[in-house]
Formats: structure tokens, sequence, C-alpha cells
């Protein structure tokens, strides 16, 4: 126990996380030099090519300083926002952290989101300068900010680079020295272990990733979920080397997996407890919770008889993947699919890829929206995330929409176009600091502003330097109306959305402009309305094909660095037939684009 020590690596997203994961199973002799390939945590194809960790795969090192021999679990975090219940986990399971601050960056967003987290559960901290080697590398500046936002001495932060290893023998040292090996409980108290993540093998079921707070597991064992109440049998147990290895028993202090004869994740909870079902210890750690989705989204296949494809790939992914959900729906204009929630933006557009790449499956992705609650004249509450279940206005009350608490983290050169931004997307500005020589904003505004291009737009008045991070704050009531969209009069309900009343005009004045430029030319005469109720408030045509003239299918979309639009663009190809009218994909996220 006194040789344990279970840390993470906490940063924002490029800092080098993983780069420097690779050097520490290097080092310690976990991983031998002809195995190594490049970030080998990161097991997921599109998590590797795109960087970002989803799976937070828990390694144990074995390190050799001076006579002693210690056991280092090294929990690797995923650096975004979407994921932040699964980081604050995986952090519960440490008693310590290894904070790293890109040199060429300097803190950012999810620096400080992840170091506040660190801070709140009590852990320890080891500052660390990473990217040393690069040439551009503001070393003594990046020092600067750890000491005056951050609030460390000088001395205390490391200097390193996890691309040539430089620094990196000192760090293995800091984290012996620094971070406390586990304390447990004494007389020993009954068995009690953290699920922090889980993963799903084909051949195995559903795995848990576990930290054991007390008492110990062992193959064999008869286990219970507190939370969800599940009683299973541990078929094995064992540590991540970083391949599972098994072991006869996980003791308490240790970080290690349960084969645990479920059959799909969502038996399991990350966060939940589990003890021993012969002998429970009934009181819940911290942290559980079930995850919800914030952000929707409806997929219709192409071809309308791959829907039971659809189906399957969706079990398939849920089967992984727990905090996915989905339910069937039928669309007028566009035939069966499914309603997916997801847990953020970048979740669905994971989700989306891997339909695409896993399952080589064409759907047609009806544009984001988040979930609304609807307080009816007779009082009730009701939710939905379709603009086309709103009840009839009538009967409404009240709409509630979901709103954030905002965190920009901006240079001061461009703190006025940041306000500005956040103003037009209906924030109101609730806190303003100096860190530094960076300001950090918080604003309250609703979750759909941010569906809205916002982070774009972010990106491009700040030359990439602002970042952001929230949290949910809860539903508060907004004036909002259903806008709806007709396609030659045939009213497609995908292209319909919940706005806010005093945008309407703008908004519906340039949907129209949009699904012009984005509908091809056709036969026929094409009639474009956008319309509130009866009310129509703007309209746009396409004049029919003259011979001479080449079907232009995609208009002039300027903001290439729109992920989910350059991810379609394969999907321009991809028509979707309403009434007489193929409409391209290009044209169902057009209403994120006013
Ligand atoms: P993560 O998102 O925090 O896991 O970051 P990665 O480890 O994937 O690194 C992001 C990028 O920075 C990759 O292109 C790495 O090769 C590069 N990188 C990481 N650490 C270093 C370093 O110490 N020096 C240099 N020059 N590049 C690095
Ligand atoms: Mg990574």
């Amino acid at each position: 126990m006194q040789n344990i020590r279970n840390f993470a690596i906490i940063a924002h997203v490029d800092h080098g996380k993983s780069t420097l994961c690779d050097r520490l199973l290097e080092i310690t002799g976990t991983v031998a030099p002809r195995q190594m390939r490049a970030q080998l945590l990161d097991s997921n194809p599109i998590e590797r090519e795109r960087g970002i960790t989803i799976k937070l795969a828990p390694v144990r090192m074995i390190y050799h300083l001076g006579s002693s021999i210690y056991t280092l679990n090294l929990i690797d975090t995923p650096g975004h926002v979407d994921f932040s219940y699964e980081v604050n986990r995986s952090l519960a399971a440490c008693e310590g952290v290894v904070l790293l601050v890109d040199a060429t960056q300097g803190i950012q967003a999810q620096t400080l989101a992840h170091y506040q987290q660190a801070k709140k559960l009590g852990l320890t901290i080891i500052p660390v300068v990473n990217k040393i080697d690069v040439t551009s590398a503001d070393i003594a500046g990046t020092q600067k900010q750890i000491v005056d936002i951050l609030g460390f001495d000088l001395d205390s932060i490391l200097l390193v680079s996890g691309k040539t290893g430089q620094g990196v023998p000192e760090l293995l040292e800091a984290i012996v020295d620094r971070i406390p090996p586990p304390t447990t409980n004494f007389p020993l108290p009954t068995t009690r272990a953290l699920i922090f993540n889980s993963n799903f093998d084909p051949h195995l079921g559903v795995i848990a990733w576990v930290r054991v707070v007390d008492g110990q597991i062992r193959t064999g064992d008869k286990l219970f979920f507190l939370g969800t109440g599940a009683l299973t049998t541990a078929i094995e147990v064992g540590y991540f080397i970083p391949q599972k290895t098994s072991s006869a028993q996980l003791n308490s202090g240790e970080v290690g997996y349960i084969i645990t004869n479920l059959k799909t994740v969502a038996d399991l909870q990350v966060g939940d407890t589990i003890t021993l079902a012969d002998n429970p210890n009934l009181t819940a750690l911290p942290g559980y919770q079930l995850t919800k989705p914030v952000v929707f989204m409806s997929f219709y296949p192409t071809d309308g008889s791959d829907i039971n494809l659809l189906r399957d790939a969706l079990g398939k992914l849920k089967l992984q993947d727990s905090s996915l959900s989905y339910i069937p729906e039928h669309s007028p204009a566009l035939g069966n699919g499914f309603r997916v929630g997801f847990l953020g933006l970048l979740h669905a557009d994971i989700v989306q890829e891997r339909l695409d790449r896993e399952f080589n499956l064409a759907v047609i992705a009806a544009a984001p929206s988040v979930g609304y609650q609807i307080l009816t004249t007779n009082d009730r509450l009701i939710s939905i995330s379709r603009a086309e279940d709103l009840p009839d206005p009538a009967q409404i009350k009240e709409i509630r929409e979901p709103f954030i608490n905002l965190s920009v983290y901006v240079p001061e050169n461009y703190l006025g176009s940041v306000i500005q931004l956040c103003q037009e997307h209906r924030g109101v500005m609730r806190d303003m600091q100096y860190l530094g020589r960076l300001i950090m904003l918080n604003y309250h505004l609703p979750l759909s502003e941010l569906i809205r291009q916002f982070y774009d737009q972010l990106k491009s008045i700040s030359q990439g330097f602002a970042t952001l991070d929230y949290e949910l704050s809860g539903f508060l009531p907004s004036d909002l109306v259903r806008l709806d969209a007709l396609i030659s009069g045939v009213k497609v309900d995908a292209l319909s959305q919940i706005i806010p009343k005093s945008q309407a005009q703008y908004i519906a004045k340039n949907l129209v402009e949009k699904l012009k430029s984005s509908i091809p030319r056709q036969q026929y005469e094409v009639i474009i309305q956008a319309a509130i109720g009866s009310h129509i408030l703007a309209r746009a045509d396409i004049r029919p094909f003259r011979k001479d003239v080449i079907a232009k299918l995609s208009g002039g979309d300027q903001t290439r660095k729109d992920k989910l639009l350059k991810k379609q663009k394969k999907g321009k190809s991809r028509m979707k037939r309403v009434g007489k009218i193929d409409l391209p994909q290009s044209a169902f996220l057009s209403i994120l684009k006013v």
C-alpha cells in the first residue's frame, strides 16, 4: 500500500497527455520499445485520429526508485467537456494529478477546468510545463502563468518534453515523492469499489474499471451494485499492464478491472459503487449520477429499407456506450428513423462518424437540437426535443430551455469581440476576472446557442486563442416560437426548429437563403418558405433547370472549419426525397447556419 501511487494526467486537448503517457510506459519498461507506437492508450481509431481520448485506459506500471519498487497506476482522462463527468469519476480514483501545460500555448480553458476539479477533490497537483523541446516554446511565460494564475511556487514546476523524454525521469520521482499513497480505514471495512469507467468486449462482455476503496474483491466474488441494484459474479479481476492481466484479487487502494458477467453497458453505471453481495456495505461512495443526454439528433437512412441496419448499428454502439440513448421516430417527410440523445456535440459527431465508418450506413442527419421543457396551461411539464412535438400554442404556458454557465478564457486584445459574440448569443455576463494575461468571462446563456456555430465564431474572432468550458445550470423560461420550413408547400418537419421570438424575422430570412443555396435546381420551380404557424415570414424561389445550366450542389458555405459540415461533405451526394424534390444533407444542416 505504501508503494502504490494512483494518479492521472490532466491537460487541455493537445497539450501532450497521450505522448507523455507513452514516455512513462517506455521509461518504466511497461512496454518494450519495439512494441511502442504513438499514443498507445488511445485505442479507438477515431480517438487516435482526432487526438481525443474517450475511454480512459488505466495502466499499471512498475517503477524502481533506489531500492524501492513502486506500483504506479496511471489513469488517462478525456479532455473534452462532453465527457467531464467521466473526468471527474476517474479523478476520484486518484490521490494526485500531473497538470500539463503546453509551453507553446499556455494555460487554456480545460487546464483550468481540470485544475479546479482536482483541487475540489483535494488531490495533490504536480504542475508541469510540457513541450520544452519546441523552439517557439515560451517556458518562462508559461511558468509565470502557473505561478500567477494557479498559485504554485516556481520551484514546484517541472519542465518536461513528452516527445524527447527530457525531464520525464524527474517527473516519475516527483510522482512518488509528492503524491501520497492510498489510505484505507482501520479496522478493515467491508468492501467498496468505485466504478470510474467501463468498456464492452465482444467476447468478455462488460468490463468495469474500478478503484477498490475498502476491502478487496476476488475472482469469483458475488457482487452487488448499489446504484443499479445489479447482482453478478466477478468472472475475473486483474490489472491493466496495459493489457488486461488477471490477478487473484484487487486490494483496497488498487486500480484494476472486473469482468462482470453483465451483457450490456447499460447494466452498469460509471460512478456506481460495487460491494460484496454476501457482506454488503450499503453506503454508496460519492458520485453516482445518471448521465442525461443534452443534445438530440435525428437520423434517417437515405434508403428507407436500411432502417433495420440502422437499428442494429445503434444497438451495437449502445452496447459499448451507455450514455447513448435512442428511440424510433417517424417523420412524415423523411420516413422512419431514430431520435438519438448525446452528451454533447462532440459525442454526436463521433457516433455519426462511427455509423458511417464501422457500419457503412448512409444516413441523413437532421440538425441537432437541445431538449426543452413545456409547461402546459393545465400545469403539466412535458419534455420534448423536436420542434414538431411542441403542443399547440394555445396549450403552452411556458417554454423552458437548458442554460449553461459558460467560461470563456481569452487574451485581453480579443475581449471586446468575445463580449459582443456572447451578447449576440443571448448571453448575460455573470463575472469577469483577470488571470494574469488571460481574462476569464462567465456568461449565463442558452445551450442552444452553443449549437449555433458559437464555437467556430469564437475561434475565428480570437484567432484561435479563446477557449471555453461549460456546465449545465438548469432549465429556464424563454420567449420561444416554432419556425417551420416549407419546400414547395410541403412542411419538412426535420427543418422545423424552436427559436427565440425576437430573432424570428432575421432567422427566417437567412434560413430561406441558406436553403436556396444548398438545394440543387430541379426540373420544377422550388418555393422555399419559412413560417410561424400560417404566417409566412420569408420566401425564396429556386428556378427550374435550363438546358445549359449545371445544377450546383452546394452554395458558398465559407466556414469550412465547421467540423459537422466538413464531415458532411461526403454526404452531399446523399439526397432525401421530399415530395418531388431531392434534398441534400447540407439542407438539413442549414438551420444551424443562421
Ligand atoms: P493530448 O491531446 O493531450 O493527448 O496530446 P497528444 O499527446 O496527442 O499531443 C498533441 C500533439 O502534440 C501531437 O502532435 C504530439 O506529437 C505533440 N506533442 C506532444 N508532446 C510533445 C512534446 O513534448 N514536444 C513536441 N515537440 N511535440 C509534442
Ligand atoms: Mg490524447
